[in-house]
């Protein structure tokens, strides 16, 4: 008999979804370990590495159990980066729970799963993205950190398609990361791009993680 699957697993956990277009909704999150981008401006540096070994089975008896008491359909995977574990049995046996499934990545890895949510977050230094998110992304995300400037913002808008919103979110809500994005959302205006918001992370403003 083959040992069941297992992920690298830092934390499940209810909570609302702070960032990006499904903000304000309750959701479970799986937080998965590993990411090898290290990015200075990272507020998950935990995840970056180690994690306990779940099987498959194990994390949806577990989101079930706090689906029992705290009923929401989203369950979001994120990490670390979630798409450095194969996650596909994981997200098909959620949505058998008639869960909806958001995946959280940086975008440099790519497998089909059949999440219906893609948040795409692009990092420095490089901002690369797997270019099948340019069609399957639902919103991408960009950190307002030093590195971020109307270029950046001018690639990545024009590797999307329109319809797709590209979030400018302030570095863990700093003051100075803020007014840097509202700089960069005027610069933006003016260069007529389309479709760029600010999305603060709403969890930190009210406490939750
Ligand atoms: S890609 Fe995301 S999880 Fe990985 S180091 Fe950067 S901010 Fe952290």
């Amino acid at each position: 008999m083959p040992a069941p699957p297992t992920l690298k697993i830092i934390e499940i956990f209810p909570s609302i979804q702070g960032e990006g277009m499904r903000q304000g909704e309750p959701t479970v999150f799986v937080r998965l370990a590993g990411c090898d981008r290290r990015c200075s401006f990272c507020d998950t540096k935990y995840a970056w590495e180690g994690g306990e070994d779940y099987a498959v089975d194990r994390i949806i008896e577990n989101v079930q159990r706090i689906r029992r008491r705290f009923p929401v359909r989203w369950v979001c995977l994120t990490g670390g980066e979630p798409f450095m574990q194969d996650v596909r049995l994981l997200v098909r046996l959620l949505k058998r729970d008639n869960c909806r499934v958001q995946m959280e990545t940086n975008g440099t890895r790519y497998f089909a799963t059949a999440a219906d949510w893609l948040t795409v977050s692009p990092k420095p230094k490089g901002y690369l993205v797997r270019p099948e998110f340019q069609r399957l992304a639902k919103e991408v995300k960009l950190v307002v950190n030093r590195e971020l400037d109307l270029a950046v913002i001018r690639r990545i808008r024009t590797a999307f398609p329109g319809r797709t919103p590209v979030l400018l979110q302030p570095e863990s809500n700093r003051r100075w990361s803020q007014k840097r994005a509202l700089r960069l959302l005027k610069e933006a205006a003016a260069a007529h791009l389309d479709n760029i918001r600010i999305s603060v992370q709403l969890h930190k403003i009210i406490g939750l993680r």
